[in-house]
């Protein structure tokens, strides 16, 4: 655990440029004003009355061609339609999926805004223009890196790994439209805190200044961090469930899965377990 904090707080060891910087990305969204869900809310208002919710693509037409490739692929499965329906049909939540190249291979989501109802209403994923490329390290990422040897046997296409990148975004929102807005904000405020005291005690987790602090937000800033990767991976897995339920090799990437899973994020294994029990009386996997 000692150096998995080491390698979150020092920035390294990721694929994923933008899931790496969630917890900066998330601090500045705090920033941010509602201009775009209210902006949205006030165009919906003179069609349909006030409905804030709903989903919105702000993609730039260089990139739309191969975004409505990666939403179509996401689109092709039963999980991926339901889920993009309910965010398009939702009552409160503006979620924004736009495409920028600033990490070209990754995604991240972000400006999360709460109303006074304690509802999530505004959300932003941010997809790079080459989300088709880039597998994550296996560690933090289970799921997008047992992809990676059907991709070079063009069993999968480099689509699949899109979408299910896209999956992992939404496995994220969904989260945080279920963590309650004042814990957000302390993890927020209180994970740079627990940061510069890690990195100035000569990285001792038992100072009992870090103790008290991880205490306050629910674990310490690499528990939190991979608690949220590991949500968006069980989202990602959801996606991929239907996605190869047909695919002769549908056993094989889930026992991949199972085995990295396993390895390197035990204490998550359950909501993993969860998605694989609900494959259904097709499946055969050893994941039981
Ligand atoms: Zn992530």
């Amino acid at each position: 655990m000692k150096s998995r904090l080491v390698a979150v707080v020092l920035g390294v060891g990721f694929v994923l440029g933008a899931d790496l910087s969630l917890l900066r990305v998330d601090a500045r969204s705090l920033n941010d004003g509602a201009k775009p869900a209210e902006a949205a809310a006030s165009r919906s208002n003179l069609f349909h009355g006030p409905r804030a919710g709903g989903l919105r693509e702000e993609v730039d037409p260089k990139y739309k061609k191969r975004f409505d490739e990666w939403k179509n692929e996401f689109l092709s499965t039963d999980i991926g339609k339901t889920q993009w329906e309910m965010y398009a049909r939702h009552s409160h939540l503006m979620l924004t999926i736009t495409v920028a190249p600033d990490n070209k291979r990754g995604a991240g989501s972000g400006n999360y805004k709460w109303n006074d109802a304690g509802e999530l209403v505004s959300a932003t994923i941010v997809l790079g223009t080459r989300i088709d490329e880039g597998y994550p390290n296996s560690i933090y990422y289970p799921v997008m890196n047992a992809l990676a040897p059907y991709e070079s046997a063009r069993l999968l296409s480099r689509n699949v790994l899109a979408a299910t990148k896209i999956a992992h975004e939404l496995g994220h929102v969904m989260r945080i439209a279920a963590t309650p807005e004042p814990l957000y904000r302390l993890q927020v405020k209180l994970v740079p805190v627990y940061n510069k005291i890690f990195l100035s005690n000569g990285h001792n987790v038992n100072d009992p200044r870090l103790v008290e602090l991880a205490k306050q937000m629910g674990g310490n800033p690499v528990q939190i961090w991979e608690d949220r990767e590991y949500w968006g991976e069980a989202n990602a897995m959801l996606y991929l469930r239907d996605r190869v339920a047909k695919e002769s090799f549908h056993c094989r990437i889930f026992n991949k899965i199972k085995r990295t899973v396993e390895e390197f994020a035990k204490p998550y294994e359950e909501r993993f377990t969860e998605i694989a029990k609900s494959q259904g009386v097709n499946y055969s996997c050893s994941w039981k």
